[in-house]
């Protein structure tokens, strides 16, 4: 079993009811949620003339190797209404795979750690949450100082808590 951290995110309808939905599909396909931060919520990335999105961690155990794990979760994301016309546009569900162990994967369609973790406080701010110490395995940095030294002037705040 590997232990995978997972971003999910919604800025479209019931956003926390997708969110839900998505943990439980996690739980029935993937593997066991054994951890889950607060729900955090930050202003739209990218596209600002959109609504906030809700995002959160959770911290998965799985028994599915990488791309078989990203084939589950863009299940997910379909079973979720998700449109992909607009890039970085509204979407009911989003799920980013962050880390998969201390896994380095570059391949076309899945790239671990995920590449834009160090520069979104939206991902590092939950992540910290339940995984402060872990090292990213190739900035080799901790996941608290990545967000001491992150850029990213977006606000992210706590909507409420787990
Ligand atoms: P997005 O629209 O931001 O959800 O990006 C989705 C695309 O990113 C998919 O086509 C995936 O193949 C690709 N991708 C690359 N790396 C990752 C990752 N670590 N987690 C999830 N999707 C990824």
């Amino acid at each position: 079993m590997s232990n995978v951290y997972l971003l999910l995110g919604s800025n479209e309808g019931n956003r926390l009811n997708w969110m839900q939905q998505a943990i439980g599909q996690l739980g029935i396909k993937s593997g066991n949620i054994l951890r889950r931060s607060a729900v955090y919520q930050t202003a739209a990335w990218g596209l600002s003339d959109q609504p906030d999105f809700l995002n959160m961690v959770v911290l998965l155990e799985t028994g599915l190797q990488p791309l078989a794990l990203l084939k589950n979760i863009q299940e997910i994301e379909q079973l979720a209404g998700r449109q992909r016309e607009i890039k970085w546009g509204q979407r009911t569900l989003d799920i980013d795979i962050l880390l998969y162990e201390d896994e380095i994967i570059n391949l076309p369609e899945l790239t671990i750690p995920h590449g834009f973790m160090q520069e979104r406080r939206f991902t590092l701010a939950p992540l910290a949450e339940l995984a402060p110490d872990l090292i990213h395995p190739t900035l080799k940095k901790s996941i608290k100082t990545l967000l001491l030294e992150c850029p990213d002037q977006l606000e992210v705040h706590t909507y409420e808590q787990q």
